[in-house]
């Protein structure tokens, strides 16, 4: 068997085309386009180039994106005065703030994280989204999460009653990813398992899986022995491995080994072009949503 490749990258052009029509149409209601502002702290090569196809993505469809680069050395206080400013800036016009991930070691991640106004958190890591998400009526995804599901529903891959699951319990992408699969409607209504660097005999609780999501940063980590004949594998991870045929030396890859699992799954999410793209897609998403909201052109 060869899967068939959920493609990411041609999902979330689709996307884009969408919100691009929504967001001309906001912009003339309101007389401004919708606005994000990334903060960028430091000069992490991973992060800067994250926060550089977060832009380039915003401009594609009409969505004013600013970055605020900020140095490493900032203190968690300076962080958190600077995204309160910016909720406040110009009358209130930014309608989506995000804080590029990971923070300096030194800073108070989860302090930074909560002085994000909960209207304004496109990434929807604020405890009272991440309520509203387990509480089964959502407002702002996570975006990864969000994309994940997205890919499922728009490959016509069931999730009902089928068993899904999930290596990798973080905040940002298992856990939500969890509540998503698990909840009720189009896209969930799965039974979901969600393993970790503790759960005993992975291989066997994944080869349980209709729909598995690799969600670690461990590169390899799903062997083509973990995967049940014909199910649909999507891979979060995204690992720089060394590789002398490569430009600069290095190429980029998922969690799954992708040669050995496309053989036996029904359905694989590439690295790169899965996955990432769609996370970006629901970033503009959730930027769209968040300016609409504050227009009350949404309830
Ligand atoms: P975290 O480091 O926050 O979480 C990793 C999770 O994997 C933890 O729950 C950890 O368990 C678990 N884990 C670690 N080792 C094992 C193991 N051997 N077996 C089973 N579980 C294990 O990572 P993130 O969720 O932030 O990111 C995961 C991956 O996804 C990374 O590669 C990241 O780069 C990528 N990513 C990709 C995105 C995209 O757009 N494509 C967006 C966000 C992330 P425990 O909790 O016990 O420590």
């Amino acid at each position: 068997m060869s899967a068939r490749i959920l493609d990411g990258k041609a999902l979330a052009g689709r996307i884009e085309d969408s919100i691009r029509a929504e967001a001309a149409s906001f912009s003339r209601v309101a007389g401004r386009p919708p606005r994000l502002v990334v903060v960028l702290v430091g000069d992490v090569a991973a992060s800067a180039s994250y926060v550089k196809s977060k832009a380039a993505a915003a401009a594609r469809v009409g969505i004013d994106a600013e970055v605020v680069r900020v140095p490493a050395s900032a203190d968690t206080q300076t962080l958190v005065e600077l995204v309160r400013a910016l909720a406040r800036e110009e009358q209130g016009s930014v309608d989506g703030i995000l804080v590029q991930l990971p923070l300096p070691a030194h800073v108070d991640t989860q302090a930074v994280l909560d002085s994000v106004p909960a209207d304004r958190d496109v990434d929807g890591f604020h405890p009272e989204n991440a309520g509203l998400l387990s509480q089964g009526r959502p407002r702002f995804v996570p975006c990864t999460a969000a994309g994940v599901q997205r890919m499922l529903v728009d490959a016509g891959i069931a999730t009902a009653g089928r068993e899904a699951v999930i290596i990798g319990r973080s905040d940002i992408v298992g856990k939500p990813l969890a509540l998503l699969l698990s909840g009720r409607g189009e896209g969930g209504d799965a039974t979901v398992t969600l393993c970790h660097s503790r759960s005993d005999d992975l291989a066997a609780i994944c080869r349980r899986a209709d729909i598995l999501v690799a969600a670690v940063g461990k590169p390899g980590l799903v062997t083509a022995g973990m995967v049940k004949p014909g199910a649909a594998v999507v891979d979060v991870g995204i690992n720089r491995v060394a590789d002398a045929t490569a430009s600069g030396g290095s190429r980029l890859v998922g969690d799954v080994d992708f040669a050995g699992v496309s053989a036996v799954a029904g359905w694989i999410s590439p690295v790169p072009g899965g996955v990432g793209p769609l996370t970006v897609a629901m970033l503009l998403a959730n930027t769209l949503l968040a300016a609409e909201l504050r227009l009350g052109r949404r309830a």
